[in-house]
């Protein structure tokens, strides 16, 4: 028997999603994505894609590590390969800068190569910074990694259209199991109040010559992430609003915060400006339920509030999705089998 799988958006979360869900499961799976939006109109698009997987708010730490773990590796297996070569992902070097003197080192630092707390001298070069690390990340740029993700989902059978829904039990009686992945917009699909915006600003400006990331973590933050054809410059990080229209006020802000750390790229060619809603929750819900409409009975995976850290951790979260629709398929095979 096929198991008749939707999946609810095509943001970095619900492609990486339905692929994973395919891949894995040949001849036993029917996969189709519904999606308001797709690329390059979603928030996984906006982003800067910098691997790191800490901004998912009240997340357990080690969840968000073990996502992201899993999420480096799989980047790691495209990155320099003719296969990936247009799925925008790279490697990225550069400096994390804070405040604070001391600042623990995260989980996964042994993961990372080169991974090392910064001199004095280091320190110097980014005034009021007191503590940092330097390590060398990855880039996964949303705008290239969906398109090639999605291409891959199709080319193995899985479908794509374009539709809003508006009720998940539109799919009750065509879909066995529907996975959520629709980001801040679950808050009216779910009904669930615990989502909020966190309103980003950035700008793509033209900085060929930066070739390194600078991310300082104050409030609001000031990052410099190069992307493949611009710098992303940032940023803000605006609770429970919802505009999503750039500011003067912003871009000022962003311009002066940046100017403290690398002076000339106040001054770079401003190619682009965009405002994206990072899907805020107290955690990720990564959750199975069985909803009852009418007289069927269907399931419901949700796998959504990835905050600040979706294009982090996307194929680990994508991996427990599986597991979850893999004990389904063995709980139907259990109960043919007995018929
Ligand atoms: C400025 C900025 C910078 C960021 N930088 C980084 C970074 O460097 N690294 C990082 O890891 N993360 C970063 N993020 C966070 C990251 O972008 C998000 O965590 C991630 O994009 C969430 O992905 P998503 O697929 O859940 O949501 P989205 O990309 O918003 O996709 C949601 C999808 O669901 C669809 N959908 C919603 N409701 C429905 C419906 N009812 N019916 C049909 N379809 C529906 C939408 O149309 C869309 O396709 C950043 C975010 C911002 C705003």
């Amino acid at each position: 028997m096929v198991l008749k799988v939707a999946v609810i958006g095509a943001g970095i979360i619900g492609v990486s999603t339905a692929l994973r869900v395919l891949e894995s499961n040949p001849g036993k799976v029917d996969v189709r994505i519904f999606s308001g939006r797709q690329s390059p109109f979603n928030t996984s698009d906006v982003a800067a894609g910098f691997w790191e997987p800490i901004y998912m708010s009240n997340t357990a730490p080690e969840l968000q590590s073990r996502w992201g773990v899993e999420t480096y590796k799989f980047l790691e297996k495209y990155v320099n390969h003719d296969v990936g070569r247009n799925a925008g992902i790279f490697y990225l070097s550069g400096y994390q800068l804070f405040p604070e003197q001391e600042v623990k080192s995260p989980p996964w630092k042994d993961l990372i190569p080169d991974f090392r707390l910064l001199t004095r001298e280091e320190l110097d070069r980014y005034p009021g910074s007191k503590s940092g690390f330097f390590f060398t990340s990855l880039i996964a740029q949303g705008s290239k990694l969906i398109p090639w993700l999605t291409e891959r989902f199709l080319a193995l059978g899985g479908k794509s259209t374009v539709r809003t829904i508006k009720n998940l039990n539109e799919l009750a009686f065509e879909y066995d199991i529907v996975i959520n992945c629709s980001g801040l917009e679950a808050r009216h699909l779910t009904r669930d109040d615990k989502l909020f915006p966190i309103r980003g600003h950035v700008l793509r400006v033209k900085a060929p010559w930066l070739k390194h990331f600078i991310l300082r973590d104050t409030n609001p933050p000031s990052y410099a992430i190069p992307n493949e054809d611009w710098v992303i410059v940032g940023g803000t990080t605006h609770r429970d609003n919802w505009s999503t229209i750039p500011t003067d006020t912003d871009r000022r802000s962003i311009l002066e915060g940046i100017s403290k750390l690398v002076p000339a790229l106040a001054k770079a060619p401003v190619l682009g400006e965009y405002v994206g809603l990072r899907p805020g929750r107290d955690e990720v819900r990564l959750e199975s339920e069985h909803v009852q409409y009418g007289t069927k009975k269907f399931q419901v995976i949700h796998n959504y509030g990835h905050g600040g850290g979706g294009l982090s951790v996307f194929w680990g979260c994508a991996g427990d999705v599986n597991n979850l629709v893999q004990d389904t398929i063995k709980q139907r095979g259990t109960l043919h089998s007995k018929m």
